[in-house]
């Protein structure tokens, strides 16, 4: 048994491959259309997953559908799950990161999205160093200021990417934000383009080993409106996957 997702049977298994199907056409055609109704082209948007509580054999059924990037956002879950994982599976880490947990997943994810603090900045920069590794990181930003939320405020952006950029095992390569719980729709559309704006300021000032690639916004409810004020990664769980019931 697993702490995190639910062990499926051989039955359960063939109807949650059959519910990924179904989902997965219907939100890759919204995906699409947005993509391109944001005035991009296939390719420049990343539909990536996140795939927490979401058991292996589901993941790499998705995998072998097309879905290259996924994001565990728990490093026990990770490390649960990782053995049997498909390892051409593009990982990521999305999830809040505790420093002394860093060692555990470094050599096995692409990015981290979540980088809110000097102190994780640079325990990210020192255990990829040791492995030689430069390991390409997100700063989180919490939009909406919301005290339960991991994230720096988008006024100390500057100062922390300034902070930030010297350590030599990172390279930051763009943002990341949750948007705020309360979805007041029209709320979320200012948030996501006030993210965009810092992403193109923080771009426009050109500061070494700092380069604004991703801008990764936009989950389950709200990732085609994310698309057209100019995310670049969405994240999406539940639409996929149906909801989590588990954890
Ligand atoms: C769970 C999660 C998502 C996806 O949420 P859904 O609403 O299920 O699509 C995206 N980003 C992060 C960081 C998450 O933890």
């Amino acid at each position: 048994m697993s702490n995190f997702y639910n062990e499926p049977t051989k039955e359960e298994l063939t109807e949650l491959f059959c519910n990924f199907d179904e989902n997965y056409k219907r939100i890759k055609e919204k995906f699409d259309n947005a993509v391109l109704k944001s005035g991009r082209k296939e390719g420049d948007v990343t539909l990536s997953v996140a795939s927490k509580t979401v058991a292996p054999e589901i993941l790499n059924y998705a995998h072998s559908k097309g879905i290259e990037v996924m994001g565990e956002n728990k490093v026990q879950e990770l490390l649960s799950k990782w053995d049997n994982l498909d390892k051409s599976i593009d990982m990521q880490f999305i999830g809040r990161l505790q420093s002394n947990k860093v060692k555990y997943i470094v050599d096995k994810v692409s990015l981290i999205q979540s980088v809110d603090s000097l102190k994780l900045a640079g325990e990210i920069s020192k255990r990829s160093n040791a492995i030689g590794k430069v390991m390409p990181v997100l700063v989180e930003i919490n939009v909406g200021g919301e005290d339960s939320k991991g994230g720096i405020t988008p006024e100390s952006a500057y100062e922390f990417i300034d902070e930030i950029k010297a350590f030599s095992g990172i390279s930051v390569k763009g943002l990341m934000t949750i948007g705020p719980l309360s979805s007041q729709l029209s709320q979320n559309f200012e948030f996501f383009s006030k993210m965009h704006q810092l992403f193109v300021d923080i771009r426009t000032k050109k500061v070494d080993n700092v380069s604004m690639e991703i801008l990764s916004m936009g989950m389950s409810g709200d990732f085609e409106r994310a698309i057209l004020e100019g995310s670049t990664q969405v994240r999406i769980g539940s639409a996929l996957f149906g909801p989590r019931n588990y954890n």
